[in-house]
């Protein structure tokens, strides 16, 4: 987004060919045998053996995938680089200097990308932070995923996440706040419409914007050509959110005293609305398997996809036991608690949430799309957990590492 200095230059591989594996392309209902070719960035070809073996030839870089499948690379929906994943998380947040912040920012998206992980939307850090980190790696300056900050998101005074330093009150107010994030170059406008689990004080099930704040807040945005994403927890605020037509609801948990308390009417509205769900589904939710917390989430979530509703995958990564790198593991959890076979929960990390955040350019292998790939050892299209098992990720049209 930002312009970047004449040395620092992308150094992209002009040529590198996948051949001898599988491909999925992010929309089939199976993977296929097949290659890909990467040229200047861009997959040239995706698809059988044959089309791709002449341009192979001329490939500076052949790497052999036999017995692997290519997918395209992971979106991570939600994610917070700027917290440790840890139970001290707050401690280590408070105490942080900023540039202890942003190395360990770095660290976290470079973990993330070797994973597989090559978009990530980080939807709450310090906003000079989050933009400067975005543009060092879109500069070539560092590797890392392509990055789509929302900064500091905006809260109440006091309210859900204030100690990252967005608190504003007030229809004014919040215009200021989008204005002034905009100013700063964010992709995504974050605001807080319930409190939250990590914020003690704020009131989970309460609203924390009027409608008419919300409101503002998307207006803003969108006359500036930003999205808008509202966390939000208990039904007050979703109702909020769902009635500003905020673009997509995080969480949307209907988080009650007892669980997710899903309210079938607001999940209409959302549906009909079109706005897309985020829903993250922590790895660290594999604990409540069995227990009724589980069923409730299992049920809200099935019936999310059962109204029609757009979900794309998320995990909230950076909470406490939630590592940045664990987006495979979240998108088992979400397999699990729905019933969806691994072919559309793949989607949702990858075509699925390239439609819904407006990334047109990539989530599907085919010509002319960024060229970010992940090739994993085994065939996700049939069994997830080879995800976990990486053994190369293409970024940009550069391979990790080489
Ligand atoms: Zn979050």
């Amino acid at each position: 987004m930002t312009a970047v200095g004449p040395t620092t230059e992308k150094p992209t591989a002009t040529s590198l060919a996948l051949v001898g594996g599988s491909v999925w392309d992010g929309r089939a209902g199976a993977s296929a045998p097949g290659s890909v070719l990467v040229k200047d960035g861009l997959i040239a070809e995706g698809g059988a053996m044959g089309a791709v073996a002449e341009g192979a030839s001329s490939s500076p870089q052949v790497v052999d995938v036999t017995s692997c499948t290519i997918v395209p690379g992971l979106i991570e929906g939600h994610a917070h680089l700027a917290f440790n994943a840890g139970l001290d998380w707050r401690e280590v947040f408070d105490g942080d200097s900023q540039q202890g912040m942003l190395l360990r920012m770095a660290g976290a998206a470079q973990r993330m990308l070797a994973a597989g992980i090559t978009t990530v939307r980080d939807l709450g850090a310090p906003t000079p932070l989050a933009t400067g980190l975005r543009d060092a790696i879109a500069g070539g300056q560092l590797a890392g995923p392509d990055l789509l900050v929302a900064g500091a998101p905006i809260t109440t005074t006091a309210g859900h996440c204030y100690f990252i330093g967005g608190e504003a009150d007030g229809e004014l107010g919040v215009r200021v706040a989008v204005r002034e994030r905009v100013k700063a170059g964010v992709d995504w406008i974050k605001v807080m419409a319930s409190g939250g689990n990590m914020t003690p004080g704020s009131n989970v099930y309460a609203a924390q914007y009027t409608v008419a704040e919300i409101s503002a807040v998307v207006e803003e945005a969108h006359r500036l050509g930003r999205r808008v994403a509202a966390h939000c927890h208990g039904v007050e605020g979703i109702k909020v959110a769902v009635a500003a037509s905020v673009d997509t609801l995080e969480h949307c948990s209907f988080q009650s005293p007892e669980g997710a308390d899903k309210d079938d009417e607001v999940i209409a509205e959302i549906a009909a609305r079109g706005i897309a769900v985020s829903p993250t589904i922590p790895v660290s939710m594999e604990r409540q398997r069995g227990t009724e917390r589980w069923e409730r989430r299992a049920a809200l979530t099935s019936a999310l996809f059962e109204a029609g509703c757009d979900v794309l995958m998320s995990t909230d990564c950076g909470i406490p036991r939630v590592p940045h790198e664990s987006l495979a593991g979240g998108m088992r959890v979400l397999a699990d608690l729905t019933g969806l076979s691994p072919v559309e929960t793949l989607k949702l990390a990858t075509s699925t949430p390239a439609r819904l955040l407006a990334l047109d350019d990539r989530g599907v292998i085919e010509p002319g799309k960024r060229a970010d790939l992940l090739v994993v050892d085994g065939d996700p299209t049939e069994d997830l957990t080879a995800l976990e098992r990486v053994r190369h990720v293409v970024s940009d049209g550069v391979l990790a590492g080489s």
